[in-house]
């Protein structure tokens, strides 16, 4: 299948940072096979391409890559929002009695619908249940690096012993050992819950099948004060048991130190920069200027939708700047470019991946039409400022994943959304009752 879009301007996101007016794209199957500049209109004139696809002076960028989620969390959006640690007053409990493989199945394909809409094209997640969250990335076309939540207590998937997912995610990893679009990551809750031996026994597994190895890190208050009690901070721990390394991505990195952040860069680890998440939960702004500045590679992440109630990228790129400038009382940092670069070229270095993130020849046909018709997006100085400050999940006309369609005019192609919410909907109802208990702080 050979697709040519072309009558856009495109922003390869390569390391020269090259834009292409008035450009075209022609894809080869998965891959991305040129691109070039219409200047006479020969390119049109290829015998061999199935479908031209005319991008109306629309933006072509890398589709996103979102190195932080929860998808199938949808059932809790909206809930207990304003409520202090949150984490184990509702979500830990309600979990435990209520998740189930349905609710995640179903929840991942509404999220998924909800992230391709928004122009991502590739996701990190961490969940129960994740074979669930696998067959919706099978099924909508979206990639996806899966890895099923490791935790010292009860959970949905392990109701009865504590570390379940550890079973579960090493069957996983055999199920999906050659996927071209679902990879096995292996995903440790967090710091503080699970013990030190599991958090290292974890990491010895990323390395034997060479994967990310991604957990929540330098995030909670009390996360903070557990480690200062013993003198160190969480990423120094993580050190000290061996679990921090070229494998290592850390989610948040809110309190992360310059010492810290020297120590990840030295070690080749990577951040998950969620800052809709951090700033909804009042834990605070990561910093982010002082990770760039020594070298550590980072992606932005939406979170799960009851964390940042949006699983849009646009929102993480809205926000991330003006949190940046405002923290610093810097104007000139992270200009537009390098925010769109880290949703997208970042996102795929953070995920140790080569092969998508950028449009160049021979990687993945990974993008994006964003559209510049609409009232908001009117002038257009510089692209990377319209699709950082004018932009939204409403101008996305068209994503393409893997050399395959998936938004065409707005419209998912592969999911049927209203049937998916009615489908949800219906299988939350037990879930909705088990909820009331909670009514209080929801
Ligand atoms: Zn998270």
């Amino acid at each position: 299948m050979k697709l040519l879009i072309h009558n856009c301007t495109i922003l390869t996101l390569n390391r020269a940072g090259d834009i292409l007016h008035n450009g075209w794209l022609l894809t080869d199957d998965d891959r991305i096979d040129s691109m070039g500049i219409c200047d006479d209109g020969t390119i049109l004139a290829d015998p061999d391409i199935d479908e031209v696809i005319d991008a109306h002076g629309g933006i072509l960028l890398p589709g996103f890559v979102n190195t932080h989620c929860h998808v199938s969390m949808i059932p809790f959006r909206t809930m207990g929002d304003d409520c202090p640690d949150r984490l184990r007053k509702l979500l830990f409990p309600l979990e435990l009695q209520a998740m189930t493989p349905e609710l995640v199945y179903l929840g991942a394909m509404y999220g998924i619908g909800e992230m391709l809409l928004s122009g991502t094209t590739t996701f990190l997640d961490m969940y129960y249940f994740e074979d669930q969250v696998a067959r919706a990335c099978l099924e909508s076309g979206i990639r996806g690096y899966l890895g099923e939540t490791i935790i010292g207590q009860r959970t949905c998937d392990s109701p009865e012993q504590e570390y379940g997912g550890f079973e579960y995610q090493k069957s996983f990893l055999e199920d999906f050992r050659d996927n071209d679009r679902v990879i096995p990551v292996i995903a440790p809750h967090g710091t503080t819950t699970l013990s030190p031996e599991r958090l290292a026994e974890a990491h010895d597994l990323a390395v034997k099948y060479d994967t990310i190895y991604t957990l929540h890190a330098c995030e909670m208050d009390y996360e903070m004060t557990h480690f200062a009690e013993m003198g160190q901070t969480p990423i120094e721990f993580l050190d000290s048991i061996g679990a921090l390394s070229r494998h290592t991505l850390a989610a948040h990195c809110i309190h992360a130190t310059e010492s810290d952040l020297a120590l990840m860069a030295e070690r080749g680890c990577s951040i998950a920069h969620c800052i809709a998440s951090n700033t909804k939960a009042g834990k605070g702004i990561a910093p982010m200027r002082d990770a760039e500045r020594y070298g550590v590679p980072f992606g932005l992440g939406t979170d799960g939708p009851s964390s940042g109630n949006t699983l849009s990228m646009f929102d993480q790129m809205r926000m991330m700047p003006n949190a940046q400038k405002t923290k610093y009382h810097d104007r000139s940092l992270f200009s537009a470019e390098n925010v769109v670069r880290a949703a997208t070229a970042g996102g795929a270095e953070a995920l140790a991946a080569g092969h998508f993130g950028t449009l160049e020849p021979g990687k993945k046909a990974d993008f994006q039409i964003v559209e510049t018709r609409s009232v908001n997006m009117f002038p257009i100085y510089n692209p990377y400022s319209a699709l950082v400050y004018s932009a939204n999940a409403g101008n996305v006309d068209m994503v393409v994943a893997d050399g395959r369609v998936l938004v065409r005019d707005g419209e998912l192609t592969t999911i049927d959304l209203p049937k998916v919410k009615a489908d949800l909907l219906q299988a939350m109802e037990p879930f909705m009752a088990a909820a009331e208990k909670y009514r209080d702080i929801i």
